[in-house]
């Protein structure tokens, strides 16, 4: 047995597919006159292997691919099938008695190079294609095995170095049962979208790729932390039981969904979701759940090759605002950099990803991005059941000029007689220091806030929230973070200002009390956690909570914070 951190409650058994992602190494191979006719078979025969299995993924996911996925996937096929590409590639093994791989690499090189020369956005967004295609036809010649996390076929339980965020958006569901990770933190994007999928996961494990073999039969508990690499029948047993109750647990606390979450003395307070895409609106029902205190928007930005235009982006929120149309959509802006990134915008690799080029900093920069984003939000506010939230605020000059935008798009769209809501809602998230500290500035100038207490306790503690180096080092609980909270939520109560908290601290069980005798309105938190939270609060009293939370409060060392908080 080993274990780990678990970052998305679950249990599963299933194959391992160990994920080693083998880099490709091109180095300059001379071949003779007499290989010549070797190489440019390895070459065709690949490159039809690479456009068979681009079909077969076509063909399996019929019906399942968006129209924009698939007509990536014609077009890779069409630059594949293209005369001209395979002239020149066999032109250079020819001409210049070079193997078949340092040709390929050779002429994608130069296709991109062309490609970034051209003064024309379509053209440009072709670079990932070709970027693509020179990846899968590199590793068919060189024998890498590839696996297209789309599209596994096997029930399997992915074991890895590490997964970003992006390629476990990506993963088939219908197979994949759940992840383990070398690296990783319950805060890490990556295990974000884990809970928002409900996949199993436990990450942060050391050399786990080298301990599990592919094929091993694993059993991934989530809820005790463990991971058993080829158990005897006695533990399988023993687990599908521990399975079993989870489950009638979760059925049981299902069943409190349609009371509202009131401590015994009455004290009424919020219980919202995180979302990342659109299949998490199911869960708003299913859990409970009176709205959306946070909608990550980078992840319909993730998994293709361009930008969503205004057409694509209304048509997402405006099918959320539809769906529950008489609960509050909190909407946040494009959050990119730190651990996400979006292939298609080629974000240079930064020393300090997480205090560089990231969210607003981004589109203060890349104006294209923040008008067509801000422009079909509005389109889809004609409900008005839709907030605007800009998360990374540092200053309030920030806040001034976004202000400024949003206002100039709502007065074109006006002057078009577009049915928007002119008066829409803008919020910010606290999630940097800078912010914490002018706080009472802050708020006179929006509607609304949420802590974003992933980051801010990231930044405040100067931990960054994804090195497992000082993942020991980060932890909300610490004074500075606690007291940070409780300045936010007093100075925005003076402001007759509501108050809520949507990093991953609203969701622990353990912290419920303190954040609710702090004053805390509104827990926002992936929606399978509401049930969880919601009984912590129906089975308690505000006074206790209260008495908590100032006895915490006046502690000076997480030692004692803890003793407070977990030994009450
Ligand atoms: C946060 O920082 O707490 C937050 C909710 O935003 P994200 O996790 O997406 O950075
Ligand atoms: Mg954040």
């Amino acid at each position: 047995m080993i274990s780990g951190v678990s970052v998305s409650k679950g249990i599963s058994f299933g194959k391992a597919l160990i994920l080693k992602n083998e880099k490709i190494i091109i180095n300059k191979k001379n071949i003779s006159i007499n290989n010549i006719n070797k190489e440019i078979k390895i070459f065709l025969v690949n490159r039809d292997k690479s456009i068979s299995q681009i079909k077969k993924i076509i063909n399996i996911n019929k019906n399942k691919l968006n129209q924009n996925k698939e007509n990536i996937f014609n077009s890779h096929i069409m630059i594949l099938e293209d005369c001209e590409f395979e002239k020149e590639i066999i032109y250079l093994i020819k001409n210049q008695l070079i193997s078949a791989d340092y040709a390929t690499s050779k002429i994608i090189k130069k296709q991109i190079k062309i490609l970034k020369k051209i003064k024309n956005d379509y053209l440009k967004e072709r670079i990932n294609d070709i970027i693509d295609i020179g990846d899968r036809l590199l590793k068919n010649i060189l024998k890498i095995n590839i696996i297209d996390l789309s599209y596994i076929n096997d029930k399997v339980i992915i074991v890895s170095k590490e997964l970003t965020p992006s390629e476990t958006a990506q993963l088939n569901l219908k197979n994949v049962l759940g992840f383990i990770t070398e690296f990783g933190s319950v805060t890490s994007h990556t295990s974000i979208m884990a809970r928002s999928l409900e996949l199993p996961a436990i990450v942060n494990i050391y050399n786990i790729t080298n301990k599990i073999k592919n094929n091993d039969f694993i059993i991934l508990d989530a809820i005790n932390n463990n991971i058993y690499i080829n158990p005897d029948k006695n533990i399988i047993n023993l687990i599908k039981k521990k399975k079993n109750i989870y489950i009638k647990k979760i059925q049981e606390l299902k069943k409190i969904k349609k009371y509202p979450a009131i401590t015994i003395d009455g004290y009424k307070v919020s219980l919202f979701s995180n979302i990342c895409n659109t299949k998490d609106i199911n869960n708003i029902s299913k859990y409970g759940s009176e709205g959306i205190g946070l909608y990550r928007t980078e992840f319909l930005f993730m998994n293709r090759n361009n930008l969503p235009n205004v057409k694509e982006q209304y048509k997402t929120y405006k099918y959320i605002s539809k769906k529950i149309p008489k609960k509050k959509i909190t909407i946040r802006i494009m959050d990119i950099g730190g651990d996400k990134n979006i292939s298609y915008l080629n974000i240079p690799k930064e020393e300090n990803p997480f205090l560089g080029w990231r969210a607003i900093r981004i589109l203060m920069d890349f104006k294209k991005i923040l008008y067509t984003q801000l422009k079909a939000i509005l389109l889809s506010s004609d409900f008005k059941n839709i907030r605007i939230m800009f998360p990374m605020i540092t200053f309030i000059e920030e806040i001034k000029y976004l202000k400024y935008e949003l206002n100039n798009i709502i007065k074109i769209l006006i002057i078009k007689k577009k049915k928007i809501d002119k008066k829409i809602k803008i919020g910010i998230m606290i999630e940097t220091p800078s912010a914490s500290l002018i706080i009472k500035d802050i708020i006179k100038e929006i509607d609304f806030l949420s802590i974003g207490t992933n980051d801010l306790t990231q930044y405040i503690l100067a931990v960054d929230r994804g090195n497992k180096l000082v993942s020991h080092l980060y932890n909300p609980l610490l004074p500075s973070v606690i007291k940070s909270i409780k300045k936010i939520i007093y100075e925005a109560h003076k402001q007759n200002k509501y108050v809520s908290i949507c990093g991953e601290l609203a969701s622990y069980e353990k912290v419920t009390l303190l954040l609710l005798g702090m004053g805390l309105d509104e827990f926002s938190m992936n929606s399978s956690y509401i049930p969880y939270i919601k009984n912590i609060i129906r089975k308690n009293k505000f006074k206790n909570a209260t008495k908590i939370s100032n006895l915490v409060l006046k502690q000076i060392t997480l030692k004692k914070i803890e003793k407070c908080i977990f030994n009450k």
